[in-house]
């Protein structure tokens, strides 16, 4: 079961891909197919092989020699490990793995979207957005509780933003209320805060080793992407070990 969660998210972190390259530009997912970018010759299966084409082909294009971009096969170990980890964390219980397997893909498309073009799609909220309402006849919704999340998350930053004053965009305050949707309360408070954390330890870290200035901006999609994941699966058991203090 693992190997297949991996094996699948092999194949849709290379989807994936297409996604944080053709959504911002505002092009279809599905059509054209893949080419290289160098010699735009369109790619056959055997090139596409998530992964193994890769290590088959020694990171060069079959045709032109050119290198092929490490982010590919990154990108699709990523969605893979995830997945896997999503699974066994999840306990194979089918419906929950699926909601949180589509909730983690479009997570990664908003991260890569986000570090690339620093914006954060509608078109990916509004796809999160009727996930979380298309699985509502399967699964057991507190709807007080998600627009609890919903509210907290959101309105934490949104009074973030407002203070930076550009800091943080919009965007950054649309998703963290969809994730408080997903997450519910408090877990989404707990992602909230575990996202700052995170931005704030990699922020001086880049400042540090000098890769970042004090002014450059920093995405925060990526960081509430990883507090969302790490909430999703653990939330519940840091709340309690968080208590168990209190
Ligand atoms: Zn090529």
């Amino acid at each position: 079961m693992l190997i297949v969660t991996f094996g699948l998210g092999l194949i849709i972190g290379s989807f994936l891909h297409v996604c944080v390259v053709r959504i911002p530009k505002g092009k279809s997912v599905v059509y054209p197919p893949s080419a290289c970018p160098h010699c735009r010759i369109t790619l056959r299966p055997l090139d596409l092989m998530p992964l193994l084409s890769f290590l088959l082909l020694k990171g060069k294009c079959r045709y032109c020699s050119s290198p092929i971009n490490l982010r590919y096969p990154s990108l699709e170990l990523l969605t893979g490990l995830l997945f896997a980890t999503t699974a066994y964390k999840l306990d194979y219980s089918i419906v929950t793995t699926i909601q949180a397997v589509l909730l983690i893909s479009a997570l990664i498309v908003i991260s890569f979207i986000d570090l690339d073009h620093y914006i954060i799609p509608d078109k990916m909220l509004i796809f999160l957005l009727l996930t979380w309402i298309a699985f509502l006849p399967f699964t057991t919704v507190d709807y007080l509780n998600s627009f609890a999340g919903l509210a907290a998350a959101g309105g934490f930053f949104l009074m973030i933003t407002l203070i930076s004053k550009g800091g943080l965009g919009m965007g950054d305050s649309k998703l963290a209320a969809v994730l408080g949707l997903y997450l519910g309360w408090p877990n989404a408070l707990l992602a909230m805060f575990l996202a700052c954390f995170l931005a704030g330890f990699v922020g001086i870290f880049l400042i540090l080793l000098k890769i970042k200035s004090p002014k450059d901006i920093i995405p925060f999609g990526p960081f509430m992407a990883w507090a969302a994941f790490i909430t999703l699966l653990w939330g519940d058991q840091i709340l309690h070990w968080y208590s168990s203090f209190l």
